[in-house]
């Protein structure tokens, strides 16, 4: 089977391009039944471009010191708040804030 050069419109920029003998034959041998919709450059411009913006995380982080142990320390920047601000070995230690009633304790 010969093939032969036809022109074939591109979708994306809407120009005739020409789809070589010789890419029909690559196309054929590799299996595609179907034409290419975009011209060379289109095609590439395509490949080059990234898929899909993927927006970075980017961490608010604030310095503090730590009311526990003294040290700066950055911590994001949502965690803290202003009656506590301990860096991340002390927020371990501590954990979750214990209510403790100092006039039950003795000694
Ligand atoms: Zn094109
Ligand atoms: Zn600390």
């Amino acid at each position: 089977m010969a093939f032969q050069d036809k022109s074939v419109m591109c979708v994306d920029c809407g120009f005739a391009f020409i789809f070589s003998a010789a890419d029909q034959e690559y196309y054929s041998s590799r299996g595609y039944l179907i034409d290419p919709k975009r011209c060379t450059s289109c095609k590439e411009a395509r490949q080059t471009q990234p898929k899909k913006h993927i927006p970075s995380l980017k961490r608010e982080v604030s310095t503090i010191t730590c009311v526990r142990c003294g040290r700066e320390a950055s911590v994001p920047a949502h965690s803290h708040t202003a009656s506590a601000i301990y860096c991340n070995d002390c927020c371990v230690e501590t954990g979750s804030p214990v209510t403790r009633d100092p006039g039950q304790e003795v000694g």
